[in-house]
């Protein structure tokens, strides 16, 4: 796979698809959490997939080749051009990713699991196991790490991420399971409640959700419609007719330009053409 990937982008054919396939379409990008800087003395693979200065490389690449949508102009245009969105409502999202998109002028939509909201240190499923695998247990996780790249958004600090129009707020459920594998009453429980919860933080309707992990599948994707988002965001598509409850995004973990030469190439994924709401 790794030569297939070298031969395409030494190839240029990545970049010629890239000109050629995605001039007149819009993708939305997955990112998450977004550290200050990259920590010397900690494995790779437990930190954020980008630093501040990575997410600026990315930024400053896609700037030079695509618009910026805002959520509004990704959702109800055929405007051409890249929606950033982040998962999860860690805390670096406005410390560390919001002062780089106004630096571009660019807006995300923001992602937010309400458990670490109410708690920034009630941390989500997955953030446990890693601090479990990289110190053994969570107390010994170093607290400069900890707050930089592990911690929730604060009430108060979403308030402030929400007020920004840089941003604009979308709900990830309260505590960040795999939807398919829970009960129906369960699926409504995590939607309704982290919807709820963040309208009333953010002062503001919340009308848009990402599935974690992008898992989902019919049942789930008629769950969102009926709790009343107006759209959901997946990462792989199933096409399982509710189009508006499936969005496609291309998730971007590292920030090389072949890299994202070949992710944003539409031979990875195809651009949408038709816009999404009415
Ligand atoms: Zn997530």
């Amino acid at each position: 796979m790794n030569l297939i990937k070298n031969l395409l982008a030494k190839s240029g054919i990545a970049e010629l698809a890239r000109l050629t396939l995605t001039r007149s379409g819009r993708f939305a990008l997955n990112l998450h959490g977004i550290s200050s800087k990259r920590y010397a003395n900690i494995p790779k693979d437990l930190q954020p997939h980008h630093s501040a200065d990575e997410f600026r490389r990315v930024l400053s690449w896609l700037a030079l080749r695509f618009n910026f949508l805002s959520v509004d102009e990704f959702l109800r245009t055929s405007k051409p051009g890249i929606l950033v969105t982040f998962d999860d409502g860690h805390a670096n999202n406005l410390t560390n990713a919001l002062p780089i998109l106004k630096e571009f002028n660019a807006q995300g939509l923001f992602f937010v699991s309400t458990q670490h909201v109410i708690n920034p240190r009630d941390w989500l499923g997955f953030t446990r196991l890693e601090a479990k695998r990289g110190w053994g247990d969570e107390s010994h996780v170093p607290e400069d790490f900890a707050r930089d790249c592990f911690d929730g958004l604060s009430a108060s600090h979403l308030a402030e991420l929400a007020a920004s129009p840089n941003a604009v707020i979308g709900a990830h459920t309260v505590t960040h399971p795999f939807l398919t594998q829970c009960a129906p009453d369960e699926v409504q429980r995590e939607m309704e409640e982290s919807k709820e919860y963040l309208e009333k933080l953010c002062k503001k309707p919340v009308d848009y959700f990402a599935y974690p992990y992008g898992n989902y599948n019919h049942t789930v994707a008629q769950a969102a419609q009926s709790v009343g988002f107006r759209t959901a965001f997946a990462v792989d598509t199933l096409h399982t007719g509710l189009p508006a409850y499936e969005i496609p995004r291309v998730g971007i973990y590292d920030s090389h330009p072949d890299y994202l030469n070949l992710k944003l190439s539409g031979l990875h994924r195809r651009p949408l053409r038709e816009k999404i709401l009415g």
